[in-house]
């Protein structure tokens, strides 16, 4: 059996040809990207959003605050864009320097204006089941599994990794989607057990080739999220040889990556939208 790839730069395309129409409609989207200090990882992150973004027609501005930026400037700014009518959505790229405390800052922020979901109120909706304002790279990665019409309902779907920023969103998704889902992370015995077991794997680690073909189950689905700069280039958590027994999985790179931006740039729109109250927050 060979294996189907589920790209994401075609599904990523797609919705954001969409959220360019509903820009339209919206009229005008503010966006505001915050990075403080200059990792370049970072940078290139906050490009590729900022660009995308624009592209989408969003009016995006991309704020740098240097490194030393205290933590009572930062909050000072925030609290200046959460109090700004134009401003819909608010990114404060992370990691944020050693000194400033980054839970701190999330928590400031305005949750409507939370476009990545980070906030305890977003975070706790998806607890509950209400997703309101949901992580781009859980969501991104349910898009993927919609667009191939995975059956997820009753399904066995194990994630590795429970970051606030991708497992542990991937694993409320998975579970409201009626999969059995399993978290697995750095202190799970015998990682390749419960692996083996899954339907639907989703990895999401950052550690390179971590999951060999060996605990993978054939047939089925393996989702990889894991972004690793190597000197071979950028690689996943998954070695690419998993595709000999997988029926579906998405590559590194051109899997998860674009559309972690779709999905950001959709939540800039839901923000706009929760905030002119065109949607409500889900009951
Ligand atoms: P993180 O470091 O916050 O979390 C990693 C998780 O992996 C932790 O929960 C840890 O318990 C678990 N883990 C570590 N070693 C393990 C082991 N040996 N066995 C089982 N579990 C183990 O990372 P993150 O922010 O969740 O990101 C994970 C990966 O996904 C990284 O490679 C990151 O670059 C990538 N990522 C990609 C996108 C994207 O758009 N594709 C977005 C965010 C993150």
């Amino acid at each position: 059996m060979s294996v189907t790839l589920i790209r994401g730069k075609p599904i990523a395309e797609r919705i954001r040809t969409e959220v360019a129409e509903q820009v339209k409609e919206v009229g005008h989207i503010g966006l505001v990207t915050v990075l403080v200090g200059d990792d370049p990882a970072s940078d290139v992150y906050i490009r590729l959003k900022h660009k995308a973004a624009v592209e989408a027609g969003i009016d995006a501005t991309d704020l740098r605050l240097p490194a030393e930026t205290n933590e009572a400037e930062l909050l000072a700014k925030l609290a200046e864009l959460d109090a700004n009518a134009d401003v819909d959505a608010i990114l404060v790229q992370l990691p944020l320097p050693k000194h400033i405390d980054e839970a701190k800052v999330i928590r400031a922020l305005e949750p409507a204006k939370d476009v990545d979901g980070f906030h305890p109120f977003n975070a706790g909706q998806l607890y509950l089941g209400r997703q309101t304002l949901v992580p781009a790279t859980p969501l991104g990665v349910m898009a993927m599994l919609t667009e191939h019409e995975i059956q997820l309902d009753g399904a066995r779907a194990v994630v590795i990794g429970r970051s606030d920023i991708v497992g542990k969103p991937m694993a409320h998704l998975l579970m409201q989607a009626n999969a059995t889902v399993t978290i697995c992370h750095s202190h799970t015995r015998d990682l390749a057990r419960h692996t083996l077991d899954a339907d639907v794997l989703i990895a999401a680690v950052g550690v390179p080739a971590m999951v060999s073909p060996d605990m993978v189950k054939a047939g089925s689905v393996v989702v990889d999220v894991g972004i690793n700069r190597t000197e071979a280039g950028i690689v996943g958590d998954v070695d690419p040889g998993a595709a000999e027994l997988a029926a579906f999985m998405t590559p590194v790179p051109g899997g998860v990556g674009p559309m972690t931006i779709a999905c950001l740039l959709q939540n800039a729109v839901r923000c706009a939208r929760y905030r002119r109250g065109d949607i409500d927050y889900p009951a």
